[in-house]
């Protein structure tokens, strides 16, 4: 396949917590850069004389300008390799944007919003479109699995946009490690439990489930039990490159 790559620039690099990193790109090829909130680029590079591309959902905003990704690391990983040693100035090839785990033209409901890592990226970027849902009659639970707390990336975006925001709420579920004193938002277990427990239903509610590909087929089995519709069942399945 001949993709239409462009190139990006590194603007910016921050470590969000002890492994996750995040990057942040302008185009600069002098073209804006537009997409929609839930979507994701191909970073392209070479392997061993191969071309080899790797995806990563874009966690803000789209606003023409400036963008970030935020990559987990993979032992051994040909792109983790590459983008953990990105500087400012440094330029990549990138194609996109591409998917559709995006919001769409829904009726109020309630949206139920789940990830695993850095599949939460995607409801970061949406929180500017949620904030007006919200004033439309639906609401939001946004869930985040990870092992422990210092592992929640963008949690205080999260924590913040749902204090300020009444029928939205953040649950930061933990499936290794549970604060000695953990704070309001803060759950034990795996986050398709708390999917669970929140005793979701077709009449009233819509399922995005992001990152971790058995966190997604435990929450879909659960959900089809339960008489989901597939249009109301929406994923992005992290799953590891074949080449
Ligand atoms: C649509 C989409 C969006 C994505 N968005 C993001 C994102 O926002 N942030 C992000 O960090 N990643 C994201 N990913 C995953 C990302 O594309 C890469 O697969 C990941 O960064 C590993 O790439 P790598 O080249 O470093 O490792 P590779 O060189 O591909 O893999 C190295 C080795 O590790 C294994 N491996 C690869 N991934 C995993 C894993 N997750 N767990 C255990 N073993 C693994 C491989 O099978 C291989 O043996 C996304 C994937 C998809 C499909």
């Amino acid at each position: 396949m001949a993709w239409k790559t462009f190139p990006l620039t590194v603007v910016r690099t921050d470590m969000i917590t002890p492994t996750a990193l995040s990057l942040t790109f302008e185009r600069s090829d002098g073209e804006p850069f537009e997409y929609k909130a839930g979507q994701f680029i191909n970073v392209h590079f070479d392997a061993d004389g191969q071309p080899v591309h790797r995806s990563y959902s874009i966690a803000t905003p789209p606003d023409g300008g400036v963008f970030e990704i935020a990559m987990s690391p993979v032992k051994g990983g040909l792109a983790t390799k590459l983008l953990s040693g990105l500087k400012v100035g440094d330029v990549i090839d990138a194609s996109g944007p591409y998917g559709r785990f995006v919001l769409r033209d829904d009726d109020p409901c309630r949206y139920i919003l789940a990830a695993t890592g850095t599949g939460v990226t995607p409801y970061r970027a949406m929180l500017p479109a949620l904030e007006k849902l919200l004033t439309e009659g639906f609401t939001i639970d946004i869930l985040l699995g990870i092992w422990r707390r210092e592992e929640a990336l963008y949690a205080e975006d999260f924590i913040r946009f749902c204090d300020e925001h009444a029928g939205a709420v953040f649950h930061a579920c933990y499936s290794r490690e549970m604060p000695d004193e953990p704070q309001e938002h803060e759950r034990e277990g795996y986050v398709q439990l708390h999917v669970a427990a929140l005793d979701p239903r077709p009449e009233t509610d819509i399922v995005y489930l992001c990152g971790n590909p058995n966190m997604i087929d435990e929450a879909m089995e659960m959900l089809k039990a339960r008489e989901f519709p597939t249009r109301q069942l929406r994923r992005e399945k992290y799953l590891p490159a074949r080449v």
